[in-house]
């Protein structure tokens, strides 16, 4: 389902499911450029409190933006923004399937020391504690957008399985359990190396957690239900959630036609989230995952946090803003 983003004076509205959610923009920030190769003006509209400590730290933060630029081709462009929202500098990222290593030609370039050639940082993910690598001994993602070879899972022994995303930008090498199906794998890998080359901002501190989800996911086929969960997941730093009163009433009055099994602490737990995201603007996923794991016991690990927000989502009762780019 895609949402419809109409831009007026001030505000942004999204029309979803029906039920019109709207935020004022004065609260968004603005990060804008006009792509150097195909003359495109290409719009970020972010909350504040997504302009990480990353930027306090470097001075700048990267965002990358995948679009249709010249010859309708889709391309990578990573830009390097400072604090005040300006783009300091933007880099095409080229990648051929031939050839493995991607290439950085730097079109307007200030005074952010750019690569000239891709460096891969090899970087080990400490999966979270509750990882048994059952299924997925181990997960290599290379990542040929943020130069990182993310490495997920240890030494187990089994059948190797590879994909590659649709521009080629992230490739996935992963080791299964000899016993589990090569195709529900490869539908698995394949989705989640179309996300993360969606991703304008990848907080690695995610990857933990994916591990551990796989493990479990990959012996079934995936569902569009779960591919939503794992979209979440990886969007849960940077994307925000929003519900309404409205939303809240609507799920009052249907409750009992559209979750008959639903028991009296689930129902709690889905009050609870809505009302955390009524009327947000700032808070992430993972923000409102902490302020409702502190009244519910049993909703500790994101992933099952991530479950149920997925549901309320698929019903439209809760709407994700994600941190997109738009073509202006
Ligand atoms: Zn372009």
């Amino acid at each position: 389902m895609r949402k419809r983003y109409i831009i007026s004076h001030n505000s942004i509205f999204i029309k979803h499911t029906g039920v019109t959610l709207s935020f004022k923009s004065d609260i968004r920030q603005r990060v804008e450029y006009v792509c150097n190769r195909c003359n495109k003006s290409r719009i970020l509209f972010i909350a504040p409190s997504l302009q990480s400590d990353k930027v306090a730290s470097h001075g700048y933060i990267e965002y990358v933006d995948v679009h249709y630029c010249l010859n309708d081709k889709l391309n990578a462009i990573k830009l390097f923004v400072d604090k005040n929202y300006a783009v300091r500098s933007q880099v095409s990222i080229k990648t051929s399937s031939s050839s493995d290593e991607s290439s950085f030609n730097e079109i307007a370039g200030l005074n952010i020391p750019l690569p000239k050639k891709a460096e891969f940082i090899n970087q080990k993910i400490e999966s979270t504690r509750d990882y048994g690598a059952y299924n997925l001994k181990k997960l290599d993602i290379k990542d040929k957008l943020r130069e990182r070879i993310y490495q997920i899972g240890g030494e187990g022994e089994g059948t190797e399985v590879e994909v590659k995303s649709t521009l080629n930008f992230i490739e996935i090498k992963a080791t299964i359990e000899e016993s589990i199906s090569r195709e529900n794998v490869e539908g698995w890998l394949k989705n989640l190396a179309n996300m993360l080359e969606s991703v304008v901002s990848l907080d690695e501190t995610l990857l933990q957690y994916l591990g551990t989800y796989l493990d479990h996911m990959i012996l079934d086929k995936h569902t569009e239900k779960e591919l939503l969960e794992l979209d979440l997941l990886l969007h849960s730093t940077v994307a925000i959630p929003h519900s309404t009163l409205s939303h809240i009433n609507i799920f009052d009055d249907h409750v009992n036609e559209l979750f008959p099994e639903l028991s009296v602490v689930s129902f709690r737990m889905y009050k609870s989230i809505m009302h955390a995201c009524l009327n947000n603007e700032q808070k992430t996923i993972i923000d409102i995952s902490d302020e409702v794991k502190d009244k519910h016991i049993s909703i500790q690990a994101l992933p099952y946090f991530i479950s149920i927000l997925g549901q309320l989502v698929s019903f439209g009762f809760i709407n994700i803003e994600k941190l997109e780019f738009y073509t202006i």
